[in-house]
């Protein structure tokens, strides 16, 4: 995609890795739409990096149409989407109701489908790009994260499925986090740090560089792909 035109959706914007992955782009020279479901703070992060704002709730089609379309018109085109608003429960399996699954479904999963179906022509005119974020958690797991593994495989499979249906124009590639410290869960500990093969928890940068990567021409022979970063945790054999 050219150089100096180059326009972004990133969701989940307002907080977190997605509110990194905003700033980050937006440095390097992207015009980013910020899509979340937090109106007020999204609206702050695109003040902040010159963008766009746009309250969008992902789970619900005609929400993502709507902010597709202010996207538009707002930006004049979009090369580029990076879906990765996400929600996160713990929740026992005989307690999770089936509206919950449905939900954690509809944001994590549903909503890349609509994205990208939403998407389609403008990427393929673009020759575009899109990233999604899935997880770790879409290969190993803990108890009661039923909902959230199924969806983060699924977003792994669903990025290479993207990827065949749209080709040769649209690359399509994922980006599985491991632990990436939001500031959301409190100070870390030292041995939080420690267990990791690289000897730190991650941050939303870390994320934000690869998916800059997997965006830009230098990955052009690379779709369907998935780049897990996470400071080596899910290669690390853990005998006790
Ligand atoms: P976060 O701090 O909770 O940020 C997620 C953002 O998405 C929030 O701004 C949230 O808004 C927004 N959002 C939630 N539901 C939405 C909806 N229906 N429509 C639009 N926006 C919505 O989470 P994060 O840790 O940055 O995670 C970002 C992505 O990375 C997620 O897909 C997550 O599964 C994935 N991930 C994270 C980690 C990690 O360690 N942090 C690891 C692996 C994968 P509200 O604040 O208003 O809810």
């Amino acid at each position: 995609m050219p150089s100096d035109t180059r326009t972004v959706i990133v969701t989940g914007a307002a907080h977190g890795i997605g509110a990194g992955i905003a700033r980050h782009l937006a440095h390097a020279g992207w015009s980013v739409a910020c899509a979340d479901s937090d109106a007020d703070a999204v609206q702050k992060i695109a003040t902040e990096i010159g963008g766009v704002g746009i309250g969008c709730d992902v789970g619900v089609e005609s929400d993502v149409e709507r902010m597709v379309a202010v996207a538009r018109s707002r930006l004049g085109r979009i090369d580029a989407l990076v879906s990765n608003a996400g929600i996160s429960k713990f929740e026992p399996m005989a307690t999770t109701s089936l509206a919950s699954w449905n939900r954690v479904l509809a944001i994590n999963l549903t909503a890349t489908f609509l994205l990208a179906r939403t998407l389609a022509a403008d990427l393929k005119t673009a020759r575009g790009a899109i990233v999604t974020i899935a997880s770790t958690r879409a290969h190993m797991s803990e108890p009661d994260t039923l909902a959230y593994s199924a969806t983060k495989g699924g977003i792994v499979a669903l990025t290479h499925a993207l990827a065949m249906t749209m080709a040769p124009d649209v690359r399509v590639n994922c980006v599985s986090p491991g632990w990436i410290d939001t500031g959301k869960h409190g100070p870390l500990k030292p041995s939080d740090h420690a267990q990791h093969p690289v000897g730190r928890v991650g941050r939303p940068d870390d994320i934000a560089a690869a998916v800059a990567y997997l965006l830009s021409e230098a990955a052009g022979f690379v779709t369907g792909a998935e780049l897990v970063v996470d400071g080596g945790m899910t290669r690390k054999m853990i005998y006790t």
